[in-house]
């Protein structure tokens, strides 16, 4: 007898599997093929090659979710990679990115020196963008449309947060950052009159 079945060994069933076997769960994971890790592994895709079938860096794994479940006990270590990102072109051509920004936009001005200027800014905003959206990943949405006291409170803290975004600098609109749904019910869009 388990308490819970979780179906697919992926990341999320893993995680979902772990936390629960935590809290003192017994827990079935079922999963149909012949590894776990779902899109997040590693196979011999050509006799002879391990690569990354999907997923081939760590970017939406949680910090928390690897102190919660001690992966590193286990052997999880995040390795850097750099150069980041290889492309090959069929006529020989290729550009690297690299950890390094500067080394990045000499590689891109090989192909593009208005795509190598702008580089810099588009990182920025990439990051900005990251800062406000990553702390959101572990958090439960408000709750549209908002009817008790806490879930006005909610809704500020989302709008708080994107006002210090400051979207103006970054050349959108701030609703472009919300969620399609949240963003016509601000707009009164989905209202039938
Ligand atoms: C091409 C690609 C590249 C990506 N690159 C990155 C990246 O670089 N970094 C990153 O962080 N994320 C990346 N992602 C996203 C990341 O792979 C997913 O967020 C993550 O794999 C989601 O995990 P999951 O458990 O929800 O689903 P999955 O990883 O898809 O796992 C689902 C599992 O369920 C199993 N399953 C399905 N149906 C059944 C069934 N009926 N019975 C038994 N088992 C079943 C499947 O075999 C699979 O093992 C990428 C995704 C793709 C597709």
């Amino acid at each position: 007898m388990y308490d819970a079945i979780v179906v697919g060994a992926g990341h999320n069933g893993l995680v979902a599997a772990g936390y629960l076997a935590r809290a003192g769960w017994k827990v079935l994971v079922l999963e149909r093929r012949h590894l776990v890790g779902g899109a997040c592994v590693t196979e011999e895709v050509f006799p002879g090659y391990r690569v990354s079938t999907a997923a081939y860096l760590v970017s939406l794994l949680q910090e928390r979710v690897v102190r919660d479940l001690e992966l590193r006990r286990f052997g999880y270590e995040v390795l850097p990679k750099d150069p980041a990102y290889f492309a090959p072109y069929l006529n020989g051509r290729y550009l690297f990115m690299y950890a390094d920004q500067r080394r990045t936009c000499e590689a891109l001005a090989r192909f593009s020196r208005r795509d190598a200027e702008r580089y810099p800014t588009y990182e920025r905003f990439v990051e900005r963008m990251a800062r406000f959206v990553e702390p959101m990943l572990l958090e439960a949405p408000p709750n549209l449309p908002p009817r008790r006291p806490a879930d006005f409170a909610a809704l500020s803290r989302l709008g708080w947060r994107l006002l210090r975004l400051a979207p103006a600098q970054l050349g959108i609109s701030p609703a472009c950052l919300l969620p399609p749904r949240v963003r016509s019910w601000m707009t009164g869009s989905n209202r039938t009159s």
